[in-house]
């Protein structure tokens, strides 16, 4: 049987999020946290695995409307922030809009979807061209238009007129993805749900110690909740997720002195990075920071020999690779692998 005539024509011309296991002493290269909280794990042996898990997760919900100052019913609980992206797609449908270089899985969900994706491209600094981005919002008026601020794989934040420029255009939701705000010197623009109702808001526990878990979160207008909230699974967020990230969230101050030194290890590598004369380093507000070489692909290659797995971003801008920041004897060893390298 010719499986791939069976297939729609969408998922034919299609490939997936390219996440592998790569053996190698120093992982850096998926934008985890280095730090874990095993104490927050110890009342989980509690938990009934008979039972279904609470399918509207309500206790988290209460400590996530409790950490961001809105009302429970402005939140919906995702497998992670990318099924929180599958939903939104599947509720609103396209065009489905978003500047480039940035996170992949808006493009691969809408395309898996079956929805028209349109990418404009980011300036000379990684801020939105408003050019480009408002032409293409008058020609396609996007359904959906994705933000991520700060923006993976560049680092930087978007200015937040060019943002908030965009949500007075759109005609659609404009979803500001803050995936990366913990590490972020901005306030971030959470705020902007009170005077707009076309914008919207992603967070997500997996940058800050939590990867594992896979929760994320939707904060948004009330009516944009419950219309997500017809496609979401019933029980899409397990029960050991939901008590661990309630405790977590319960006990945020644990969190940010991890952030802390995140920021502190990242401003630091930033500084050795840009003493090496053949690297060119770009500012970062998340934890991670993209530099340029010249032949990225070798480089990545030959850190991997080396025990250093880090990301390969050449097929987004040339030359480049994506470095997440670890603890600060990873990334000692992540720089004297480089220089060895280089
Ligand atoms: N948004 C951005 C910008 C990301 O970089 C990532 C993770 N790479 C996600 C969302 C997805 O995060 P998660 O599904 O783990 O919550």
């Amino acid at each position: 049987m010719d499986i791939e005539k069976l297939l729609r024509k969408n998922i034919r011309k299609l490939s997936g999020y390219a996440a592998k296991e790569i053996p190698c002493k120093v992982k850096l290269d998926a934008n985890e946290s280095p730090y874990s909280f095993p104490s927050l794990l110890e009342d989980i042996a509690e938990i009934e695995t008979n039972r279904y898990p609470d399918p509207e997760a309500s206790e988290l919900k209460r400590a996530a409307a409790r950490r961001w100052r809105v009302s429970h019913k402005n939140i919906l609980l995702g497998n992670g922030s990318d099924e929180i992206i599958y939903y939104l797609i599947t509720t609103f449908g396209g065009p489905v809009m978003y500047p480039t270089p940035t996170f992949s899985m808006y493009g691969i969900i809408a395309k898996a979807l079956g929805e028209k994706t349109i990418e404009v491209s980011l300036d000379r600094d990684f801020d939105l061209s408003m050019d480009r981005m408002t032409g293409a919002i008058k020609k396609e008026r996007p359904k959906l238009i994705f933000l991520s601020s700060p923006n993976n794989p560049t680092g930087n934040c978007f200015s937040s007129d060019r943002m908030l420029g965009l949500i007075n255009q759109s005609k659609g939701l404009v979803v500001i993805d803050e995936a990366y705000h913990p590490f972020s010197s901005r306030k971030g623009m959470l705020p902007l749900m009170n005077d707009y109702d076309n914008v919207i808001f992603m967070r997500t526990l997996s940058k800050i110690g939590f990867a594992a878990l896979r929760v994320g979160f939707l904060i948004a207008p009330e009516e944009v909740v419950e219309a997500v909230n017809r496609v979401r699974l019933p029980f899409n967020v397990n029960a050991i997720s939901q008590r661990v990230a309630t405790r977590a969230l319960k006990n945020y101050r644990e969190i940010e002195k991890t952030v802390r030194l995140i920021c502190k290890e990242r401003d630091r590598l930033y500084r050795e990075l840009s003493r090496i004369g053949t690297v060119r380093v770009f500012p970062s507000e998340a934890n991670f920071i993209l530099f340029q070489v010249s032949d990225a692909p070798g480089v990545h290659k030959r850190l991997l020999g080396k025990g250093v797995l880090i990301r390969d971003m050449s097929a987004q801008i040339k030359d480049t690779l994506r470095v997440t920041v670890g603890t600060p004897e990873e990334n000692d060893f992540f720089l004297e692998k480089l220089k060895e390298v280089l």
